[in-house]
Formats: structure tokens, C-alpha cells, sequence
């Protein structure tokens, strides 16, 4: 069932679930599916975390904030996670464009098509291309992390800026990953899009919500929405419940979607848990945050149909540093055609997103931050009109998210947008080792975050939470 804000819950749950992100949600129908007493608490007004949307103009426009793209693995998810319906609305996107000034190419974002590029654009010997793409194919989750990002690109290409940019400059955009992060954090998420390209959903993010919404009340799971908890229950070292507005609910198991260190330290209490966790959790970092514009189109107006993502950059050389940076030339446009949502009429919307750090937007005077923010906005309509020129007159709406937007709509710490760093994966998984009952799920360690990597994860911590019920 659905409550109400103002409902008391009085019955107790198998689990309880803190959060309802795509890792929330699929481990609440999950186990709902299994029969387990599932309640679903989500602080914000709507399910999805970042899997969300907001409209304006009474209603005739909607901008999606993370639907730019995931691997076809979400597709078999979803089909088997949660419905044909939603796995049916999963389509390949039509194609993906680097513009900057070291070239302009359009790809499929498929293996074939990039050892195509590698070797035919940028001139890398055939084996060479083969020999990378073996490498991260033979890339083992449970080996402990042997190169650096940095070091596997030095390792097959070396001194090749461009071959760089081309191989890392996506992911970065899809996981927050730098240089200096583990390998495997990059192999395993490329080689997931490799696989088969690039996924949207047909429909818009509002449906695909709504669409697990439904599934969600159909499988038995309550949901209460506007309901921040702010505590874990712990007695005897056992998860028993959650503390909402000052009132207890019982529950055998708690999983948390919310943010990692946010459930370790905020509502758990870290005297729940052993010294030399709370050392190591103490030590995991919170991974980058994002700004995102948001245009609308006039009505009636259109643009010729090209790439769907096109990363663009007019820095003239790619920098996992200089893209967190305020001075950035580098961002990526969505471009949200009619087909995206073709119950709606001829709408179009665009989307920019860049990578940015908290740091640099927090603290800052009332005069500061709008300063800031309409120099996110100029830079981005500029930018555009270089990729579609005559676009800026057809634009009559836009708007522009930050860090702080981030945290507030997600509750995570300094608005991370890809959760924690790699160390944060191994603190997630062991937290039901620590106290009984006790689980988390979520973006972590960049391995885990995405859509896809959300998902999955919310499947993985159901079957533990199965073991131990
Ligand atoms: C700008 C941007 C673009 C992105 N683009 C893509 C993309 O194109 N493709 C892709 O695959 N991924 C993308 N991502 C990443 C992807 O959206 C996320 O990794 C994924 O959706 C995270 O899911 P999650 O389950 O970790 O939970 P989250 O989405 O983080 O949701 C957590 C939920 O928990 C709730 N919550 C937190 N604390 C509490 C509490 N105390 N009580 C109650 N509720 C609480 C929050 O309100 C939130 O709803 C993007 C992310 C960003 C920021």
C-alpha cells in the first residue's frame, strides 16, 4: 500500500528499506517477489533518487537528470528484476559524438565500431587494439587492483592523448572515475557499454518510475514517501528497526540505500561497529559531485536529428582534473528528441552535464553562487550554439543545477553523484558483518554505481539479506 504523509506505521516488516534509488527499489521488489514484508521509506516527494525528473511550464516541459544512457545489462534486469514491460521500453540510442579540438567523430559506442576507430582514426596497430580489450576482458573483480587508470592507458598507449581522451572521457562522465582510480573501476563499466552500445528509456524517467511504482504496490511492497529516517534501530547488536519522526518501526533486517558514510555515522552510530571498520570507513572518499543546464525549446520548434550524447570540449587537451573544475570548456550534451517521449507532442529538450566538486560551490555569498550559476548557463547555451547553430533563439527555457542542488534533492554528503570511491565497496558489503541485520546498497565504490551497477547491487544485497532471514 501507499501511505499517506501523515499515517503512523504500527505493523512490523521483514526489512525495512531507507532510500528508494534504482538500488532500493529493485532490492524492495525483489524481495517482496520472494514474499518477504517489505516497507519502502523514501525522504523525497517521488521514488527514483537520481533516477528522476522534474517539469516546468505546466508540465510541457521535463528534463530527465541521469537518463542519458547505460549499458544493455539493464535491459536483462530489468526483464528479469522487475517487468517485459520496462525491459521492452529499453532502446539502443541512436549514436554518440566527440567534438573537440583534437577531432570530431561520431561512434555507436560498440566494440567493434571503437577497434574500428582505434585502428583506422587513430592509427594503433590491429594488435594492439586486441590486446586492450583482451586486458580488460580478463580483468577479475575479486584480484586485488593492480594498475591505475593512469597506468593502463601509459600500458597500451602510451603518450596518446587523444586515444585518452576517446577511451576514458565517457566514463568519466558516467562514474566520476580519474586517473588515479583503480583500473577495474574503468574496465568493468566500459566493457559493460562495449558490450552493445548505449541504452535509454523509451518513455521518459517519469515513466519508467511510475511503471516500478506500480510494480512495486502490485508485489505487496508500502511505500511512504516524504519520510527522512533518522535513525537505525540497534539493540544487542542487531538491526531492529528505523527511527522516523520520533517513531520506532520494527523490521528483522535494514537496508540502506542512503548515502554510505550518511548510514555508518549519521544514523547508525559508529559505536555499533568494530574499531578497525570505523578506521577504515573513516578513510573512504566521497566521489565528485555534478552541475547540469537545462534547456527547453519553444514550442513548435525543432533540430535536426544527430547524436543523442555528444561529449564536447574546447580544452585542448582532456584532463581527468581540469573536468571537475569551474573552468572547464568540456560538458556533455543530452539531446532528448520527440522519439524519447512519443506520447508527448514533438518535445524536445536538452541537457548539459559537467562534473563538478562541491568545494567549489559551497560557501559562496547569495551574489556568488547566482553569479556562478549564470556562468554555467551562458557557457552551456554558448557551447551549444557551436554544435546547433540557430538554437539558442529556439530556446525559451532554462535552468541550472549545482553540488548543492544535488545534495538536497539526494541527501548525499557534498552531493556525490557516484557515491564513494572504490574503498567505499568493500565497507558497503562487510556492513552486515558488523551488526546483524544491517545492509547497505547504492552507488559505491564506482563499480556499483550507474543504473546498472545500482540495480544489480540492490539484487545482490537482496539475496544476502534472503541468507539471512
Ligand atoms: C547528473 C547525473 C547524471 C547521471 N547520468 C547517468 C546515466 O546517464 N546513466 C547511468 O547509468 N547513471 C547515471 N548517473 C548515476 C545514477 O543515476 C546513480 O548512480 C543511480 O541512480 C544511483 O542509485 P542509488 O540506488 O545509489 O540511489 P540514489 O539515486 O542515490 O537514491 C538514494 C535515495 O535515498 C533517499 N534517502 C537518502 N537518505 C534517506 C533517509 N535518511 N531517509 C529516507 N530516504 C533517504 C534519497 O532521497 C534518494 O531518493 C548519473 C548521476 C548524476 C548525478
Amino acid at each position: 500500500m501507499l501511505f499517506k504523509s501523515q499515517d503512523k506505521i504500527s505493523k512490523s516488516y521483514d526489512v525495512i528499506i531507507i532510500g528508494s534509488g534504482l538500488a532500493g527499489m529493485t532490492a524492495a521488489n525483489k524481495l517482496a517477489k520472494n514474499g518477504r514484508a517489505v516497507l519502502l521509506l523514501e525522504s523525497h516527494n517521488k521514488l527514483g533518487g537520481f533516477a528522476t525528473w522534474f517539469k516546468r511550464k505546466g508540465g510541457t516541459q521535463i528534463f530527465d537528470i541521469s537518463l542519458h544512457g547505460f549499458p544493455f545489462g539493464m535491459k536483462k534486469t530489468c526483464r528479469k528484476y522487475w517487468s517485459k514491460e520496462i525491459s521492452d521500453a529499453i532502446i539502443k540510442i541512436k549514436g554518440v559524438r566527440f567534438k573537440n579540438p583534437m577531432y570530431d567523430l561520431e561512434t555507436d559506442f560498440t566494440r567493434e565500431d571503437y577497434t574500428s576507430k582505434l585502428i583506422n582514426h587513430f592509427k594503433i596497430p590491429e594488435e594492439k587494439v586486441h590486446a586492450f580489450f583482451k586486458y580488460l576482458e580478463e580483468m577479475n573483480f575479486y584480484d586485488p587492483p593492480k594498475l591505475t587508470n593512469g597506468e593502463l592507458f601509459e600500458k597500451f598507449f602510451p603518450g596518446r592523448k587523444d586515444v585518452l581522451r576517446f577511451l576514458l572521457e565517457p566514463i568519466v562522465y558516467a562514474n566520476g572515475s580519474n586517473l588515479e582510480d583503480p583500473a577495474i573501476t574503468y574496465g568493468i563499466v566500459f566493457s559493460n557499454f562495449m558490450s552493445k552500445g548505449v541504452y535509454t528509456f523509451q518513455g521518459g524517467t517519469d515513466q519508467l518510475i511510475d511503471k516500478m511504482k506500480s510494480e512495486l504496490l502490485k508485489n505487496g511492497v508500502d511505500i511512504k514517501m516524504h519520510s527522512r529516517v533518522d535513525k537505525i534501530l540497534i539493540e544487542n547488536g542487531k538491526a531492529t528497526g528505523v527511527l522516523l519522526k520520533g517513531d520506532e518501526i520494527r523490521s528483522k533486517a535494514v537496508l540502506s540505500n542512503s548515502n554510505l558514510l550518511s548510514t555508518i555515522f549519521k544514523m547508525t552510530g559508529k559505536e555499533h561497529f568494530g574499531s578497525e571498520y570505523i578506521k577504515r570507513a573513516q578513510k573512504v572518499r566521497l566521489n565528485t559531485s555534478s552541475c547540469q543546464v537545462y534547456m527547453g525549446m519553444k514550442e513548435g520548434e525543432t533540430i535536426p536529428r544527430m547524436s543523442d550524447l555528444i561529449f564536447y570540449s574546447e580544452d585542448e587537451y582532456f584532463s581527468t582534473d581540469l573536468i571537475l573544475s569551474p573552468k572547464v570548456g568540456s560538458q556533455t550534451f543530452s539531446i532528448y528528441y520527440p522519439d524519447c517521449r512519443p506520447h508527448l507532442k514533438n518535445h524536445y529538450a536538452i541537457v548539459s552535464s559537467s562534473n563538478s566538486r562541491y568545494e567549489d560551490w559551497e560557501n559562496l555569498s547569495e551574489e556568488d553562487y547566482k553569479v556562478k550559476k549564470q556562468f554555467l548557463i551562458d557557457r552551456a547555451l554558448d557551447s551549444l550554439e557551436k554544435v546547433i547553430p540557430g538554437v539558442r533563439e529556439k530556446i525559451d527555457f532554462v535552468e541550472a543545477a549545482t553540488p548543492l542542488t544535488v545534495e538536497k534533492y539526494t541527501l548525499h554528503q557534498k552531493g556525490a553523484s557516484f557515491g564513494t570511491k572504490f574503498e567505499g565497496l568493500d565497507i558497503s558489503m562487510n556492513m552486515h558483518k558488523q551488526v546483524d541485520g544491517l545492509f547497505h546498497t547504492g552507488s559505491v565504490g564506482i563499480i556499483m554505481s550507474g543504473w546498472l551497477g545500482a540495480a544489480n547491487y540492490g539484487v545482490i544485497q537482496a539475496h544476502g539479506i534472503e541468507g539471512y532471514l
